[in-house]
């Protein structure tokens, strides 16, 4: 028997995104181009959902294993399934394939999508309901033209942005201190400076470049060291004041789990791309929200409709307390493929109104990033 949520089909493109900026991190460079993937599922009654996979090949894994992963490994188990049916799917999921976690976190937010376009529902009411409906927005100074990021931190100050989360550990710990310099100096009183190295220190000689660091009152230090290197920033978030926040040490809820049994870190950088959907970056919030750990919205460089599954998880997850950086597709994407774009204002990201994840998307746009569509 078929249902209006009963899955008939599924459409998965590769897409590539022109880049407006350059970034920098720790773990390597982004410039010009970079290769996504987007999902549609398609119902009996033709109600769509919309799912985006936002892979980065130096972090996590790439956009051509995620297309197949979708296209040839998890299709077989959606189509004839209703979408409400979504905890199920997603087991069916992990067994079919291991990794992946970019296409599995595609396939879970468009199901709920779907489902909730077809109940009259937000997503994030699907997860339990929404604690907040507006989330604090943290924008990363990461471009290698310093200059034009301080025209950034400008405009984001009068945004009314309070957030700023500095890339280091690419250049030297002089030229860091140099640009942390001269950035606090900008910045208001009541703003808050977070640092990401993005793994990018060695352990050796570490403690003391993190002691410098301590001088500009940074929120919170992250990933100073690589991502097996979970000794080591236990040693660092012992011998600091400023709280560390594990990122790539933790993908998903194994790791999580590791986490709170070591104390390595204080806070925790959940993505739904590492995590591999909403499902586990909740069990993830939940694991180390139950020791006092918080966490933390990150991103990878998701285009808006995978960044918009990340505002409703954040707004359903009370242990998200520290701010997300939904701004990538607004100031680094170059094509915007929604309709009602991502709405930032006053310094916050905010949730949609409309079901689902409350999206439209411009197939126009769609299309011209499009490189090649699987049916
Ligand atoms: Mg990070």
């Amino acid at each position: 028997m078929t249902h209006a949520d009963t899955i008939r089909s599924l459409e998965v493109r590769l897409v590539s995104w022109p880049l407006k900026m350059k970034r920098r991190h720790g773990v390597g460079d982004v410039d010009k181009v970079l290769p996504g993937v987007i999902l549609r599922l398609t119902s009996e009654d033709g109600t769509i959902g919309w799912g985006e996979a936002a892979p980065w090949s130096v972090f996590s894994g790439t956009a051509e294993a995620n297309l197949a992963a979708l296209d040839v490994y998890l299709r077989p188990l959606i189509i004839g399934r209703r979408a409400c049916e979504v905890a199920q799917i997603m087991d069916a999921s992990a067994h079919a394939l291991v990794g992946h976690g970019e296409a599995k976190a595609a396939l879970e937010m468009a199901l709920y999508d779907l489902w909730g376009r077809s109940a009259g529902l937000r997503v994030a009411d699907l997860l339990g309901g929404v604690f907040r409906e507006a989330i604090p927005l943290s924008v990363s100074i990461a471009n290698p033209d310093f200059e034009a990021d301080l025209e950034f931190l400008d405009e984001r100050l009068a945004d009314g942005v309070r957030l700023f989360k500095v890339k280091t550990g690419f250049l030297t710990h002089r030229e860091d201190l140099a640009r942390l310099e001269a950035l606090k100096a900008r910045m208001p009183r009541d703003a808050e400076i977070r640092i990401d190295y993005n793994q990018g220190l060695e352990p050796y000689g570490a403690v003391a470049k993190l002691r410098d660091m301590e001088r500009f009152s940074p929120g919170f230090i992250e990933q100073p060291v690589k991502r097996h290197q979970r000794a080591a920033m236990g040693d660092l978030a012992r011998a600091i004041d400023t709280p560390i926040l594990a990122d790539e040490s933790v993908f998903n809820p194994a790791e999580a789990a590791d986490l709170v049994a070591a104390r390595y870190a204080d806070a925790v950088s959940i993505k739904l791309m590492k995590a591999g959907g909403l499902t586990a970056a909740r069990t993830i919030a939940a694991i180390t929200g139950a020791v006092g750990i918080p966490a933390y919205g990150g991103t990878m460089y998701e285009a808006g409709i995978a960044l918009t599954a990340g505002i409703h998880l954040v707004a359903a997850t009370p242990n998200l307390s520290l701010g997300a950086e939904f701004y990538t597709s607004t100031f680094v994407l170059g094509v915007e493929i929604l309709r009602n774009p991502v709405r930032l204002e006053g310094g916050h990201s905010h949730l949609p109104s409309g079901p689902g994840l409350g999206i439209e998307i411009d197939e126009d746009a769609l299309d011209r990033v499009t490189v090649q569509t699987l049916r």
